[in-house]
């Protein structure tokens, strides 16, 4: 049996007796989402909190015993130290809060996104995956994760004066992440074989606490693998189609490997998008070896119990391998299934292209009756492209059916902001945060209050980007121009638009370029001026992308835009939460119907920064007139979009912000502002999510399940 409490981590020092709750706070993500968990860490020592990024274990670390033994004695300390205490105990040891429980749900993704300190995450995916664990504990649902555990992370973000993204390595030091050795029976770190890959790949598995949610991580950088093995987890979404394709088999099938090795029991496997999806032979495989179904019983079995998650509308952005290798991995695998060659790439074989490969949306598909896309307008599109691949439904069900995706509340809201909801609603709000007809409150809450907070908020953002530039420019004596072009001469008090994603062609990151000298006068305004934040990273192998970057970097360091264009390093967690937070409006522009959702214009709609988006991903679903803006033509066509946008910007937006009572506050802006935070939080919330994943799927395949059994 596993050890149950192997936290082995080494980097914290043995604390005094009277605080020893500070190392299992401080290895539960739990904090990130609870402002007096937070603020815990920083009274402690607020310098340090700040030094370590806020990062507990790496603060814990580099405190003295006196300044622990300091904290001891300091009666305010430990009083917020046995109320966070006792709370987080009490939020551990709770009972489900949902009435209708499902039978428990593994949960497969390549990467998740839950805090900085631990950079296995990208972008949407992952904090999609992120938000889905700390949800699921929130409302007690039985889950546990799978994922991968990166030891470079994705690629830190550093631009040369000439605006070229050089990729540098974001290295996981594990010693101060968040993240737990598991233990096998001799306390040794506990270890898996990936079967059928020649020679056999070993993986190393680690776990982290999001709530009452374990996430298990693998690792195959140990010493029992060769140099070439080692590197398999080594990237997320590496280039390199062999590699990749092992990750994929690990992910999948050493993922399936740990939970039976764990003892792990669940019912319902949901695949977060196609890159686990080996996972659903090898539960197969088990269904035969341990149920001793048939072959054509364990399909079913699987089929009936599995969830598959499309996020993207492209056919062309799937995953597909070539025969030869799919055969190089699999040919004792098949043999092991009982099937011959034809059989098992019969699964992945896109009817459109039979010729491409194993193509794993396409086995996705069709080894899950449960599907879904992540919007409504996404459904549409998905349908579509794959109606050669999807089955013809007899009843109502659809094919494929949707869940928007929603994001986590208590993760994304500004601190000050929660406050104000407490106040309304009570400390126990998240239980309620989904019901729209509770966010009336938002109607009531002072003008005057609400645009003092979002301008603290503004005032926040801009003081983090000037220091982190003061750090770039004082460590590594970077260009003053690229100091300027990062944001030093952002100004706190002026209509901010924010444009963070990842920097790719169809989210046309320049779009707002397309007409320099109108761009210009709005810009320079006299009066009524205007400042653009840019941020994001573009894919390492994706030059398209890298080219665009260089275009808004360059125009940001043009002077004729007099510090009015700013492009952030290194988009994350970190950065995404002080841009929700703290500019004014969120621009969304992809190419329609190329956005399966987006999610961060959720976030910054609920901390009231308003959505300026073309109809694409959720923005259909919440659009309503009044709770933001929506320009562009469908499809996409970049001149009219780009003037649209302008248009918007001269006739509506600048004079709504600009247009201030005798206090300086903006009434009519704030009419919006409200609009949007009582519109769109309780509906794109992830608890609306998971309640539309258990209403769709989780439950109903439970009931299915418990119907056999009696
Ligand atoms: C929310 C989030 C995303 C996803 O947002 P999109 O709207 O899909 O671009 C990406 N990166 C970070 C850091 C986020 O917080």
């Amino acid at each position: 049996m596993i050890n149950k409490d192997p936290s082995v981590n080494i980097a914290i020092p043995k604390l005094p007796k009277a605080i020893d709750g500070l190392k299992e706070i401080s290895l539960n993500l739990w904090w990130t989402w609870n402002p007096r968990g937070k603020n815990l860490f920083k009274r402690l020592n607020a310098y340090l909190w700040k030094e370590s990024s806020h990062n507990p274990i790496a603060m814990l670390k580099n405190m003295s015993k006196e300044e622990l033994d300091k904290a001891c004695a300091d009666e305010y300390f430990m009083r917020e130290y046995h109320y966070v205490y006792d709370m987080f105990k009490v939020y551990i040891n709770d009972t489900n809060i949902y009435a209708d429980e499902p039978l428990p749900i593994a949960y497969f993704c390549a990467e998740y996104g839950l805090h900085h300190s631990v950079p296995i995450y990208s972008g949407g995916l992952g904090f999609l995956a992120g938000d889905i664990l700390k949800e699921s504990s929130d409302m007690g649902l039985p889950m546990v994760g799978i994922g991968f555990m990166y030891p470079k992370g994705y690629v830190r973000q550093f631009i040369g004066t000439d605006g070229w993204q050089n990729g540098a390595e974001e290295p996981l030091e594990k010693d101060v992440a968040p993240i737990e050795r598991v233990l096998d029976k001799d306390e040794n770190h506990f270890t898996i074989e990936v079967p059928f890959i020649d020679p056999p790949v070993y993986a190393s598995v680690w776990k982290i606490n999001v709530g009452r949610v374990t996430l298990y991580l693998l690792d195959t950088d140990i010493e029992k693998n060769d140099p070439w093995d080692r590197q398999i987890s080594s990237r997320l979404y590496t280039s390199d189609r062999n590699q990749r394709l092992r990750q994929q088999i690990v992910l999948g099938i050493g993922g399936y490997r740990v939970l039976e090795e764990l003892g792990i029991e669940y019912s319902i496997l949901h695949l977060n998008e196609g890159h686990p999806a080996f996972a659903l032979f090898e539960r197969v495989r088990s269904f035969m070896e341990n149920d001793k179904l048939s072959l054509d019983a364990a399909i079913q079995k699987v089929k009936k119990t599995s969830v598959f998650t499309t996020h993207t509308p492209l056919q062309a952005a799937t995953d597909v391998y070539n025969f030869d290798m799919i055969s190089a991995s699999f040919k004792d695998y098949w043999e092991k299934l009982g099937m011959n060659k034809e059989q098992f790439m019969s699964f992945g074989l896109n009817p459109d292209n039979q010729s491409a490969g194993f193509n794993m949306t396409v086995f996705g598909i069709n080894m899950c009756d449960n599907r879904n896309a992540v919007s409504k307008k996404h459904c549409e599109v998905a349908t579509k492209i794959w109606e050669h691949v999807l089955p013809k439904m007899k009843d109502d069900k659809p094919a494929m059916d949707y869940v928007t995706n929603g994001v986590h509340l208590p993760t994304w809201i500004g601190d000050e902001l929660a406050e104000v909801i407490m106040s309304s609603l009570g400390d126990k709000w998240s239980l309620i945060q989904d019901d729209s007809a509770l966010w009336g409150f938002v109607k009531e809450i002072n003008n005057k209050k609400l645009w003092d907070i979002s301008q603290r908020s503004k005032v926040a953002m801009v003081n983090f980007i000037r220091e982190r530039v003061r750090i770039k420019y004082a460590q590594d004596g970077i260009d003053p121009v690229v100091a300027m072009a990062e944001g030093v001469l952002l100004d706190p008090d002026i209509l901010t638009i924010g444009f963070a994603r990842r920097m790719t062609e169809y989210k046309r990151p320049d779009l707002i370029l397309h007409d320099l000298d109108r761009l210009e006068k709005i810009l320079n305004n006299s009066g009524k001026p205007v400042q653009i934040i840019f941020a994001g990273k573009a894919h390492p192998s994706d030059m398209a992308g890298k080219k665009i970057l260089q275009h808004i970097f360059k125009t940001a360091q043009d002077c004729r835009f007099r510090g009015r264009i700013a492009f952030v390093e290194d988009y994350g967690e970190n950065v995404a939460k002080y841009l929700v937070h703290g500019v004014d409006i969120w621009l969304n522009n992809p190419q329609i119907p190329m956005e399966a959702c987006g999610t961060s214009g959720m976030k910054a709609s609920l901390n009231g920064t308003l959505h300026l988006s073309v109809l694409d991903g959720w923005w259909p679903e919440a659009y309503n007139g009044k709770n933001g803006w929506a320009f562009g033509v469908e499809p996409s066509e970049n001149a009219k979009d780009a003037s649209a946008l302008y248009d918007l910007l001269e006739n509506e937006i600048v004079p709504l912000f600009y247009d201030v009572d005798n206090k300086g506050v903006p009434n009519n802006w704030i009419l919006k502002m409200k609009e949007a935070m009582l519109s769109i939080p309780p509906e794109f919330s992830a608890r609306r999510m998971m309640k539309d994943y258990l209403e769709k799927f989780y439950i109903p395949i439970s009931k299915d399940l418990q119907n056999k059994e009696s």
